[in-house]
């Protein structure tokens, strides 16, 4: 397989990414496809998209889980509303990435995905103990499909996520990097971050942000890429230190203007593809 295919975040009837039809557009040979809503779940839905897939040479490398009430609005928010986190929503959401992951299988994907949210540091609490038991059912339902479960990152810290991972002890849990999040969220550099939980990294996103006035208290802007803090070729240059060859999955999230959301993936997608040139050169 090609080393570092470009990627795109797509979505069918839920979440914020491009359509697959614009993903085609643009030329891209690999998605990350946003779970669509749960009534269109179905096993004929799942037949009819892969059909699609094949007549446009695109393949989905990992499905998202996502959820009915989630809100990205602020850090409090996220906190509250994202995740499998919130305890009022957490066994029916759970039950939910149970549904998306065997949805992920028929559509073929071996990777899941999700923001868990905000996981307390406290791990002698009720909630850490509780929140490891969840994240070990979603795995073990995964490895029954042969799935890989990765955690979106942005919301801990590199060492908060590496403890979290060790707790929960399971084989097939992996990190989707984001490094724009952890200058959104505050939560740390995002290249030291991607040197220290490495060698779990399976898959990325590349999206760009400015850091806020008061990091980790109010978010940080999301940018187009090459424009924000994360600098694009010293995370190639990482990602390539780390050993990872996987794709590139372009991230910009601006549904509300779909013609300026096209233009600045295209204009990601040109300076990924200079960048890997003059990387493996
Ligand atoms: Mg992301």
């Amino acid at each position: 397989m090609e080393k570092w295919p470009i990627g795109v975040f797509t979505s069918i009837d839920a979440g914020l990414g491009v359509k697959l039809e614009v993903a085609h557009e643009l030329g891209v040979p690999t998605i990350h496809l946003h779970a669509p809503a749960a009534q269109t779940r179905t096993a004929e839905n799942a037949d009819k998209f892969l059909a699609r897939l094949e007549e446009l040479q695109i393949r989905v490398t990992a499905v998202f889980g996502g959820f009915e009430g989630e809100s990205y609005a602020d850090i409090p928010t996220v906190s509250r509303t994202v995740g499998l986190v919130p305890l009022a929503t957490r066994a029916a959401r759970t039950q939910e990435m149970l549904e998306i992951a065997d949805f992920a299988k028929l559509l073929n994907c071996g990777v899941v995905a999700l923001h868990l949210g905000f996981i307390t540091h406290d791990r002698q609490s009720k909630d850490y103990t509780d929140i490891v038991a969840v994240t070990r059912q979603v795995c073990e339902h995964c490895q029954q499909n042969g799935q890989d479960l990765h955690l979106e990152t942005g919301q801990e810290s590199a060492d908060g996520l590496l403890q979290f991972i060790h707790d929960v002890d399971r084989r097939n849990l992996f990190v989707n990097f984001d490094p724009a999040n952890m200058i959104l969220y505050g939560t740390g550099e995002p290249l030291e971050a991607l040197q220290q939980v490495g060698r779990y990294v399976h898959s990325v996103h590349c999206k760009d942000a400015t850091w806020a006035q008061r990091p980790g208290e109010e978010w940080g802007a999301e940018v187009p890429l090459g424009h924000g803090a994360v600098n694009m070729e010293l995370y190639l240059r990482t990602l390539a230190d780390i050993g990872y060859d996987g794709p590139l999955t372009i991230e910009r999230e601006i549904p509300q203007d779909p013609v300026r959301q096209k233009a600045e993936i295209s204009h990601a997608i040109n300076l990924l593809e200079q960048l890997k040139a003059r990387i493996w050169s």
